[in-house]
């Protein structure tokens, strides 16, 4: 079957005259989801592998996230943080069960999650490292929006348009041990990485190279900041992806899943990076009741559904799955991530045609640059629907690689 491109919807023209034209859109309309499916105003269901880029772990509507978000409205929507209320403590207290000893900052974004931790590297460094205030990150992170963390994530494409931005980052490429022992110097209080690399193409730290990092902060007398805004919430198969590796971070973020899709973030701080006092730092929205109480469905479902077990074994299919497509002759280089999340590295450049093709062939995957396929599903997706994912990744990339669909460049 030949995809055809898709009609712009009907809205697109609306959304032209109103919206900033800061998104690269697909041109489909959704108007509802139920589970790992979501449905287009036109009545198609797609199988959804993007799952709000790693936010949507319940997948969609989920029975107990709804039920939780109801009741907390009918309830006590929001307040401000001039106040306590339960949900965000009973929050706090679970994703410190779940990591490790620490205190918890609530904001509502990735970007904000970092900016926290940043904020945290800076101040710990003038009280205990005489000013030092470098941040060492990697090159290919992506660490949010926001000026701090356009800086952090170091990319050009992101960043220059808005020049300057905040001083005090240096990044270093990948896997070069030199290099990076070189940039934590004198002036350098903490390194910050993404336990698995989400825009940079689903790139893994090794465990060992996460190891080594830990080791060298210690060394040196520097935090080991863990962005894991993409990476955690059980999606890799363990809670925490950095879990893997055995090691303990000083300061932790997350966001994108916590809330199954409610707006949040949070900044985990242990103990030896614990500086915040009050005044420091604030946030009007940030660890909202409605927020936490979703987040705390969230952590009950991935505990009585098994999920994150769930998410390390359908992960595994997934990836035999796709790695069958390249022995069956598909343009497929690699496979790369853990448990449910994946990046289908393509040996050409054809990830925005495939995913096109997906989109006729009714899959959402997302392309990053030309030759990854990113896929990170609900944690929800059954055995039978991974099996339907691969099968589709596999008829998009046939039709792209056979350059029958639209094609570009
Ligand atoms: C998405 C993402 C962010 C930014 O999160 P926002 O909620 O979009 O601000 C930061 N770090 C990582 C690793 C991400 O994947």
């Amino acid at each position: 079957m030949t995809p055809a491109e898709p009609t712009e919807p009907a809205l697109a023209a609306r959304a032209r005259a109103v919206l900033c034209d800061t998104y690269a859109r697909v041109p489909v309309t959704l108007v509802a989801g139920e589970g790992s499916w979501v449905t287009t105003d036109d009545g198609t269901r797609l199988l959804d592998c993007v799952g709000g880029i790693a936010v949507n772990v319940l997948g969609h509507a989920h029975p107990a996230w709804v039920a939780a978000i109801t009741r907390q409205a009918a309830r006590l929507g929001h307040t401000s943080n001039l106040y306590y209320t339960s949900p965000q403590v009973d929050l706090a207290e679970r994703l410190v069960q779940s990591a490790f000893p620490s205190r918890v900052f609530f904001s509502n974004s990735g970007a904000e999650a970092n900016e926290t931790a940043i904020k945290v590297a800076r101040k710990w460094g003038q009280r205990h490292r005489g000013g030092a205030h470098t941040i060492v990150t990697f090159a290919g992170a992506f660490h949010g929006r926001t000026l701090a963390t356009l800086a952090a994530t170091g990319s050009a494409r992101y960043g220059d348009p808005f020049r300057p931005l905040p001083q005090g980052f240096r990044q270093v490429a990948r896997g070069d041990p030199g290099q990076l022992a070189a940039a934590v110097d004198d002036e350098a209080v903490a390194v910050l990485v993404e336990p698995i690399q989400g825009e940079g193409g689903v790139a893994l730290i090794g465990d060992d190279e996460l190891r080594e990092l830990r080791r060298l902060c210690d060394e040196r007398d520097c935090l080991l900041l863990l962005d894991e805004v993409q990476s955690g919430m059980g999606r890799t198969g363990r809670m925490w992806a950095h879990q893997w590796a055995g090691i303990v971070p000083d300061v932790m973020t997350v966001a994108k899943g916590l809330a199954g899709g409610m707006p949040i973030g949070a900044t985990l701080v242990g103990p030896r990076a614990d500086v915040l006092e009050p005044g420091d730092h604030g946030s009007t929205f940030g660890g909202n009741p409605l927020a936490c109480a979703a987040a705390l469905a969230v952590l009950e479902t991935l505990a009585s559904e098994r999920l994150i077990e769930r998410a390390d074994q359908v992960g595994e299919q997934l990836k035999e799955e796709l790695l069958s497509l390249a022995a069956a002759g598909l343009p497929i280089a690699e496979i790369r991530g853990r448990g449910l999340m994946l990046g289908v590295g393509l040996t050409r450049p054809i990830a925005a045609e495939t995913a096109r093709a997906a989109l006729a062939e009714g899959l959402l995957v997302n392309p990053i640059g030309d030759r990854t396929l990113r896929l990170v599903p609900p944690l929800i997706l059954t055995e039978a629907e991974a099996t339907l994912a691969a099968s589709l990744v596999g008829r998009a990339l046939a039709t792209a690689a056979a350059g029958t669909g639209p094609t570009r460049g």
